[in-house]
């Protein structure tokens, strides 16, 4: 099997799964408990803390664990909301092609009387930062942009955007859930307020993630009940899993450089094999990308039927349309990027993972091209644009 959907999730490394099933046997107490089989474990949970915080330039009272990206984001925009509110700001700044953590959490508090600016990606899946400084008015209370994106894997300017959130006083969160980890990520540096990460993206275990939270922002709760996590998330904390997402991430981090370098030669290998297919087309930059992403739309079939034969061959990737999300509403990332309802239907994305090799890019590259041939030659839509009945629009 070749596994090409790490956007969707990873497998859990070596030393993770070491790391949990230790602490499993180990230091299994209840970090609250006075007694030292506690401690122990409080001690596994704030080094965790301390190791995480580190590789994103944070400091360890900043990393807030939660239950994965989804939670990270509904608390930091729950949380710049009621401060905003507060002080009688009710707008939010963020972009059309977010993940639907975010989109459906402004969704709701435009319910409750919020406005929400949705910026657009244009062509390229990039967020203009002069378009964000122009979207900023005096009742903005926050400003949400994703640092890369799950489905195209662009990445955007947030350094330059934190710049213009901080010169206007207002907070900047970005949804880093697909960067930490495999993109440098300093938040002073970036000026980043709050930062959003999943576990489950870089190698460690499903259902932890962190929310990194600057100093003096307060937070609201989702979660009532106990003290744990500074008052702000109640819950007896999740030891191994926390801990395993911190050998997952010192590890992933670590071997960054390299990583990109390598990933960067093989997902341009596989772009160049793609573009070769007739009425084919990137989706999003191709160069301020994901090294572990290639996204492409073909023209005259549906996404799905081509996931369901790439499996058949052994090949593991998603597609943004119909039946993957159970609507029959194509992806509203590639809509956001310009793309028709019936091109965006016949995407598919490829998110290699680090132990891919070129033989492997070479055999995804050769099974797309007979996938695409032979879902096109039944296919009615493309005999209606290969008769002239109907324009290509790629
Ligand atoms: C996966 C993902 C999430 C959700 O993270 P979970 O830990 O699965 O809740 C949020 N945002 C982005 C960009 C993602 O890729």
């Amino acid at each position: 099997m070749i596994y090409a959907d790490n956007a969707a999730t990873t497998k859990m490394s070596e030393a993770a799964i070491q790391t949990m099933t230790a602490l499993f046997q180990e230091a299994w107490g209840n970090p609250s408990s006075l007694y030292g089989h506690g401690q122990e474990a409080k001690e596994v949970l704030e080094k965790a803390r301390e190791e995480i915080a580190a590789v994103i330039g944070a400091q360890s009272q900043e990393i807030l664990f939660t239950s994965g990206g989804s939670e990270a984001d509904n608390q930091a925009i729950r949380s710049a909301a009621a401060l905003g509110a507060k002080k009688g700001k009710r707008h939010i700044v963020s972009t059309a092609f977010e993940h639907h953590a975010v989109l459906h959490t402004l969704k709701k508090l435009e319910e409750e009387g919020f406005e929400v600016t949705l910026l657009p990606v244009h062509e390229n899946g990039i967020v203009r930062p002069e378009e964000v400084a122009a979207a900023i008015r005096e009742d903005t209370c926050l400003v949400t942009v994703m640092f890369a994106n799950n489905e195209i894997g662009t990445i955007q300017p947030i350094r330059e955007i934190g710049a213009i959130c901080r010169e206007k006083g207002v907070l900047f969160h970005t949804d880093a859930v697909q960067a930490v980890g495999h993109l440098p990520i300093d938040v002073n540096a970036d000026n980043i307020d709050m930062l959003s990460a999943s576990a489950h993206k870089f190698h460690g275990p499903k259902g932890v993630g962190f929310l990194y939270v600057r100093k003096g922002i307060r937070l609201t709760n989702l979660i009532e009940g106990g003290a744990q996590e500074r008052g702000k998330r109640a819950g007896t904390e999740n030891v191994p899993g926390n801990a395993a997402m911190a050998t997952a991430l010192r590890e992933t981090a670590s071997q960054m450089p390299e990583t990109t370098a390598r990933l960067t030669v093989i997902r341009d290998r596989i772009i160049r094999g793609l573009s070769e297919i007739p009425h084919a087309a990137l989706n999003g930059d191709a160069e301020r990308r994901l090294p572990s992403n290639i996204n492409f739309c073909f023209e005259g079939i549906e996404g799905e039927s081509l996931l369901l034969l790439l499996d058949d061959k052994g090949i593991c990737a998603s597609s943004g349309s119909a039946c993957t999300s159970g609507s029959l509403d194509p992806s509203h990332v590639l809509l956001a990027i310009g793309r028709v309802h019936d091109v965006a239907h016949g995407s598919l994305r490829l998110s290699i993972g680090e132990d891919i090799t070129e033989e492997e890019a070479d055999y995804i590259v050769r099974s797309v091209k007979d996938v695409v041939a032979y879902l096109r030659s039944f296919s009615p839509i493309w005999r209606d644009l290969t008769e002239g009945k109907k324009q290509f629009i790629l």
